[in-house]
């Protein structure tokens, strides 16, 4: 098998770039005392694109005592944490105050303009109401009416808050990443602001530009007539090019010392753990992990191959998100090594469980691993860490999802002679993502759609082939389990010296007595919370793959910062004080943009021959060089707000921003 040399490493030392000030363009620092609380020494945050406060001001108004006025673009990470966790609760007492007093509610909320709006609708609405005939009459109700439902849009408008509406990108995210922002940034050359864009969310650029399935992409204007914007690699390129910025961020952004007294636990070290643990760390939380492995990073680190994520690439991400000071106990599983009553007893004030997706189906025909039948992902964790058995012969892999596709991919890396992917759907129905079972098409797998095995012949003790029939319609039972319905006489072998079973895993709630609901705390979020009972005397939540079943990295990410804001929440740290922050920022629109056929197609990043592919586990893809990037980033069309361009002398001369036209306003002011 050939050696596989990190080409990413290869061409960026880790040690190249460590963090700066993003707000670089004009040399720009953290105004006098106004250093980060906790003393973390953090980047400075940045305007989002399509604000011409802040950002461009350091240039407008350079010398001018306007120009470090408090706004949103001058938060640093940790107070953009604790302003998101209080944004919730705030947004409702605005919601109360305007259902009490029309117009007040928005002042509270930080947006008077439609405060006053509101107010002089209800009041012309009342004088006119006060106007007619005292009888009830149907002119009378129906005014009534009117005003009751204008008073209870106020009360909603004021419970927006400071939210805007977002674009298409964005909200496709689970997340919720500002696509447009960190795009624009990498068009106008400023990369270190782009990936602290991408970071406030994201703690795993260079992972997820790797694994994220992009629900943003399919929501992308651009693809409604070409091709969407390449989001997710280009997130890969920003991080790629900055591993020191990685390593930096979250460890400059804690506070040196816990501000809170109380101490939080987390349990379970995947993306969702480590993210709700180093939220919690930078909010000022003392936090303890526990992984029941002996070290964290769950199943991107121990199951997804190295060809589509480089184990040192997520280690390192890791590391970065650990250092922010999280105390880590591996090697220690809840409900073997400790309970959960233990940890109120050890001084815990909360505590958040992302214990993933760890119980694998097994199909009750298929045999034992002596046969050759073998579990599908532990395939891959052995793959991950070189103890994986060489395989020869055919080998056939059922299930149809991502899972599948990548235990096929691993068989053919393992010595495979041909792959079978056997699966129920048909290939439009399949859970498997179509780039997914594209690549593995690429790479010599063969698809077998429609199909179920029925049963194997043993030979010498080791399976040999597979009777296998078309299945007619899937079916499902009271549990909502698939029950296939086979034509008869449709039977057909196919051989398998190697079965690989890959038909999906689940939750383990077997340290329950009785399985948590899978209600989330509030709609569309992907954590849940335990009822207080006689175990439970903390605030606990559970949240990832825990209470979604098999999802994604983004998703799991996402949970964690929920979780966080929930138990920042629980512990009854939110101030409801009005928002400190007036939105100083102006938009800047924009009212036109380029669409020509060059524009709407995708620049491709460089792959591996697909001969090339199978012979090692080396990443196949090499991601965007920086013009590429920059070239693709000029495609999007920065839907809802346009950024203003910088001065002349404040961009970088290499930068094209020959992609766009449209009217720019002269100045910023
Ligand atoms: C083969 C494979 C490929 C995938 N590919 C992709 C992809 O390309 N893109 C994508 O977005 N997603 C992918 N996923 C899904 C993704 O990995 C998960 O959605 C994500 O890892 C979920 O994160 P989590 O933190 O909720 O759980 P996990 O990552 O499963 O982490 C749970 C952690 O909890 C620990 N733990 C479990 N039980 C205990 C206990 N009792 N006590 C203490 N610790 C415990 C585990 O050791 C583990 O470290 C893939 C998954 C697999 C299996
Ligand atoms: S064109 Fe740009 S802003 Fe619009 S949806 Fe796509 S990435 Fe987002
Ligand atoms: S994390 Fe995934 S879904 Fe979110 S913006 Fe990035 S690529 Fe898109």
């Amino acid at each position: 098998m050939a050696h596989c040399a990190n080409a990413v490493l290869d061409r960026t030392p880790e040690e190249a770039v460590s963090f700066q000030p993003v707000n670089t363009q004009a040399g720009q620092t953290r105004p006098a005392g106004a250093a980060p609380p906790g003393g973390g020494g953090a980047a400075e945050a940045v305007t989002p694109p399509g604000y011409a406060e802040c950002h461009y001001c350091t240039v407008v108004k350079k010398r001018r005592s306007l120009r470090c006025r408090r706004c949103v673009g001058r938060l640093d990470l940790r107070d953009r944490f604790i302003r998101a966790a209080e944004e919730r609760p705030r947004r409702r007492v605005g919601a109360i105050i305007s259902l009490l007093f029309p117009g007040l509610g928005h002042a509270w909320s930080a947006h008077p303009a439609g405060g006053v709006f509101y107010f002089v609708l209800i009041a012309i609405g009342a004088a006119y109401f006060t106007t007619l005939k005292v009888e009830p009459n149907l002119g009378r109700w129906m005014t009534l009416g009117a005003l009751a439902s204008v008073w209870v849009i106020a009360a909603l408008d004021a419970a927006r808050g400071q939210g805007e509406a977002r674009p298409p990108c964005q909200e496709g995210c689970p997340a919720r990443l500002a696509c447009m922002h960190y795009v624009t940034h990498i068009r106008e050359g400023r990369f270190l602001a782009s990936l602290e864009q991408i970071m406030h969310l994201c703690p795993l650029p260079a992972s997820i530009g790797r694994v994220c399935h992009h629900p943003c992409e399919k929501d992308c204007r651009r693809g409604r007539e070409g091709e969407p914007i390449g989001i997710c690699a280009l997130k890969r390129f920003v991080a790629d090019g900055h591993h020191g910025a990685v390593r930096d961020f979250y460890r400059s952004a804690a506070p040196a010392q816990p501000v809170f007294a109380e101490k939080i636990a987390v349990v379970g070290g995947g993306p969702s753990g480590l993210s709700a643990a180093m939220v919690l760390r930078v909010m000022g939380f003392s936090v303890t992990l526990f992984e029941a492995e002996a070290e964290a990073g769950g199943m991107p680190g121990a199951a997804i191959p190295d060809y589509r994520l480089p184990q040192d690439i997520y280690r390192r991400e890791v590391a970065a998100m650990l250092e922010s000071g999280i105390e880590t106990r591996f090697g220690r599983r809840l409900g073997r090594d400790f309970q959960l009553p233990d940890l109120a007893s050890e001084g815990f004030a909360g505590a958040y469980l992302a214990l993933g997706c760890q119980r694998t189906v097994r199909l009750p025909h298929c045999g034992p691993p002596e046969q050759g039948f073998l579990d599908g992902l532990d395939l891959l964790k052995q793959a991950k860490v070189g103890s994986a058995p060489r395989l020869s012969g055919p080998v056939l892999v059922i299930g149809g999802g991502n899972v599948a596709m990548d235990v096929a991919k691993t068989a053919l890396r393992l010595g495979a002679s041909e792959v079978r992917v056997i699966f129920l759907e048909t290939r439009e129905t399949m859970p498997a993502h179509t780039w997914e079972c594209d690549e593995a098409l690429v790479e010599g797998v063969m698809l077998v759609p429609a199909s179920a095995t029925v049963s194997f012949e043993i030979n010498d003790g080791r399976v040999a082939s597979a009777l296998c029939k078309r299945v007619q319609r899937i079916e499902f039972d009271e549990k909502k389990r698939m029950r296939p319905v086979l034509w008869e006489g449709t039977e057909f072998v196919l051989p398998a010296a190697t079965v690989l079973t890959a038909v999906g895993s689940s939750p383990d709630y077997g340290i329950f007595s009785t399985p948590p609901s899978r209600t989330p705390i509030w709609k569309g979020a992907f954590v849940g919370r335990l009822p207080s009972a006689p175990g439970v005397t903390i605030p606990v939540f559970y949240g990832g793959d825990y209470l979604s079943g098999p999802a994604s990295v983004i998703q799991a990410i996402a949970a964690g910062y929920q979780a966080a804001e929930g138990l920042y929440r629980a512990l009854g740290k939110v101030s409801y004080a009005r928002p400190p922050l007036w939105n100083r920022m102006r938009r800047v629109r924009f009212s036109g943009y380029a669409d020509t056929s060059a524009l709407r197609q995708r620049n491709q990043m460089a792959m591996e021959k697909p001969a090339d592919r199978c012979t090692s586990f080396c990443e196949i893809c090499h991601g965007y060089p920086e013009q590429e990037a920059i070239s693709e980033a000029e495609r999007c069309l920065r839907c809802r707000w346009m950024i203003a361009p910088a001065p002349k002398q404040a961009r970088k001369p290499q930068v094209r921003v020959s992609g766009v036209s449209g009217t720019f306003p002269k100045s910023n002011r």
